[in-house]
């Protein structure tokens, strides 16, 4: 970059931003790190990030967003933390169009980087608990994507940008260009993000769009869609996806700190879309009260956002490597190269259909994306190579067959990769159990061992006949195999041991937290769709799943472990006095006396279950206004009580004055935005 685009100069005069403290040679210098940014005066400072953050919104970024964030914000706050700006909402970028008022304030979000400031958060949050009277084990936490696009507001005429949280463009156009709604398919759900799926991005998109950013803006512009945009739109890879609709953790503080990491990966892998951190809030109502907002953000919320670093680097080798599934995941071997404090030295593609279209070949030359402790990412290739597309399994030497974008592995029944990363998998998931890790497991494979059923049988002798060692090994893993059966093993960890597509920890506790585990095997669709999360994230391939392993986790269970049962969420809200306790209900259409969010956890308040669409499970379906006949239809016909807004009133107003205090709807009504 020698100068601004033309683009950029576009976004810039159109944000009314115009250099005065800095020329655009000292901008172009920062850029590329040819000046530092200690050297700047204050006011040089703000306009830097004004313009950097301009034209990151306005998707011609001049620095990527750590960049932003870590060096020229961070610089900023280190020499005045009360800076007016580090208070004001971050401008989304002004699109053509008149701008209105927001009918919600939208606000940004509190941003840390490490899990110590999460923890002095949850302090503030213990503290307000104690104020309002609550135990400490009565927070509430819920954990959400944070997703990394564009800021709107939909209030179900109007789809509006964030602007500078008070005043927004009208962009509803997108959605008359034919752009679908994540999760359940419903207008008027308030803020959300316009994302575009990862991996689609990266094979139809990237060729064109220097970033998710840019393609983006490409779908809100005024001027006439560019076909890929239109593609990307009607192929539902690019979506207005509102916030309410997120899949989300729920929990407590100790059991929130208790598998932080799990469960940010897990939040993080929840959506397919690009996601640069979780978003933490509480959920009691009366500590969001007494907590409120600061002008910039609500201090009941907070986005916890990894560190990222990025380098370029060059390929050497991909190599196979057959996962537990089947799938051959290619793996790029690389110049070692500093990274986020670490050394480097494999980075994974997506799959092979990327490793193809991309051209990442033995020379290639990658950007690589780190966050945390993750297996760094390939976010670009700056210089394409011949790739290397194998044929065979690199375990079983089995010839490889294309199942859509991946690769696979065919030979189920006796592919070493697959056997061993399965046994693997088991051992690492239960938890209760030392000793069986790789090198154990190689030895057991190579001794005939096919099944975790067949290692529970081993007796001493078979292992010392294996090579184990007489004196102290082979006693030890008999130890750690008694061990895991006696020690207490929660059934989410249990199941999700045999390695369902789909149900990794977090998805496995909450089926349990409606089914028991004796009943998952005779779930259908209809039950698993009535479940927060279940909906979109292929039920049917979960359905699937469960069928699949039926056999072998029924042999194995019967070997007997110390399964303890997660408490159904059910048994709970059944003793709750409430005329819906443990109903499960679903609100649709534009309500009046609250917004849907908020009905919703008054509901939640009562001990209702709530789900996002009607299934045959569903007890009642409230109507708002705007609800098309279609959606009333299916209910009658599946048998749901269907009610309107005041009836629903009405029938919860039947209750102690006490409790209706206590659920009192929230006044504050505004919203807050991940940015
Ligand atoms: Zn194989």
């Amino acid at each position: 970059m020698k100068s601004f685009s033309t683009a950029q100069k576009q976004i810039l005069a159109r944000a009314d931003l115009h250099l005065s403290t800095l020329t655009e040679q000292q901008v172009i210098q920062l850029v590329h790190r040819e000046s530092d940014v200690g050297h700047l005066g204050d006011d040089q400072l703000v306009e830097f990030l004004k313009i950097a953050n301009a034209t990151y919104r306005g998707g011609n970024r001049i620095i990527p967003d750590e960049e932003y964030d870590f060096t020229y914000l961070a610089e900023l706050r280190s020499r005045n933390p009360h800076h007016p700006y580090l208070s004001t909402v971050e401008p989304e970028f002004a699109f053509e169009g008149k701008t209105v008022e927001l009918p919600v304030q939208m606000l940004s979000t509190r941003k840390t980087y490490s899990i110590d400031d999460v923890k002095k958060w949850l302090l503030e949050v213990k503290k307000e608990a104690v104020d309002v009277g609550l135990e400490l084990d009565q927070i509430r936490l819920r954990v959400t994507p944070k997703l990394d696009g564009y800021a709107a507001y939909d209030d179900g005429e109007h789809l509006y940008t964030r602007g500078d949280g008070r005043r927004g463009t009208d962009i509803t156009r997108v959605f008359e260009r034919g752009l679908c709604i994540g999760g359940e398919d419903r207008r008027g759900q308030g803020a959300g993000e316009i994302v575009v799926s990862d991996s689609y991005f990266a094979m139809h998109l990237a060729a064109k769009f220097e970033n998710t950013r840019n393609f983006q803006a490409s779908i809100i512009r005024e001027k006439e869609l560019d076909p890929l945009t239109e593609q990307a739109i009607s192929d539902k890879a690019a979506v207005f996806f509102p916030f309410a609709a997120l899949p989300s953790w729920e929990g407590n503080i100790d059991e929130f700190l208790a598998k932080f990491d799990e469960l940010a990966n897990e939040v993080r892998n929840s959506v397919c879309y690009d996601v640069d951190g979780i978003i933490i809030e509480v959920v009691n109502e009366d500590i969001r009260r007494n907590m409120g907002a600061a002008r910039h953000h609500h201090r009941w919320q907070l986005a916890y956002k990894e560190n990222l670093e990025r380098a370029k680097v060059k390929v050497l080798n991909v190599r196979p490597q057959t996962s537990r599934s089947g799938r051959v995941n290619p793996v790029a071997e690389l110049e070692p190269t500093r990274l986020s404090g670490a050394s480097i030295r494999n980075a994974t593609a997506h799959h092979y259909k990327m490793v193809m279209e991309k051209g990442i070949g033995p020379g290639a030359v990658i950007e690589l994306v780190r966050s945390g402790l993750v297996i760094p990412k390939i976010e670009n290739v700056l210089i394409k190579a011949e790739p290397k597309i194998p044929e065979r399994c690199p375990s079983c030497e089995t010839r490889l067959i294309w199942e859509k974008d991946f690769l696979i592995c065919p030979n189920t029944s006796d592919c070493p990769a697959q056997i061993e990363n399965t046994l693997e998998h088991f051992f690492k998931t239960i938890k209760n159990i030392d000793g069986f890790g790789s090198q154990t497991i190689k030895k057991l494979y190579a001794n005939g061992i096919r099944t975790v059923y067949e290692v529970y049988l081993l007796d001493k002798d078979k292992l010392i006949q294996m090579g184990f060692g007489e004196k102290k090994t082979a006693q030890n893993l008999l130890d750690q195999l008694q061990r895991s059966r006696t020690e207490s093993l929660e059934d989410w960890r249990f199941l999700a041991a045999f390695g369902i597509y789909h149900m990794g920890l977090g998805m496995c506790e909450r089926l349990l937290q409606h089914f028991r585990l004796e009943d998952v095997f005779d779930l259908k669709m209809d039950d698993l769709e009535s479940v927060e999360g279940f909906a979109n994230v292929a039920a049917k391939a979960v359905v699937e799943g469960l069928d699949r392993i039926k056999n072998r986790f029924w042999n194995l269970h019967h070997l007997g472990f110390n399964i303890q049962s997660t408490q159904l969420i059910t048994e709970g809200l059944e003793s709750i006095n409430s005329p819906i306790a443990a109903k499960l209900i679903v609100f649709t259409g534009a309500m009046k006396s609250g917004s849907r969010e908020e009905l919703k956890s008054q509901a939640k308040a009562l001990g209702a279950r709530i789900a996002a669409s009607v299934t045959g499970k569903t007890d009642i379906l409230v109507i708002g206004e705007n609800v098309g006949a279609v959606k009333m239809n299916d209910a009658k016909e599946k048998g749901v009580e269907i009610i309107t807004e005041d009836e629903y009133l009405a029938r919860i107003s039947r209750r102690p004055e006490k409790l209706m205090a206590d659920v009192e709807l929230q006044p504050d009504k505004q919203l807050s935005l991940f940015h």
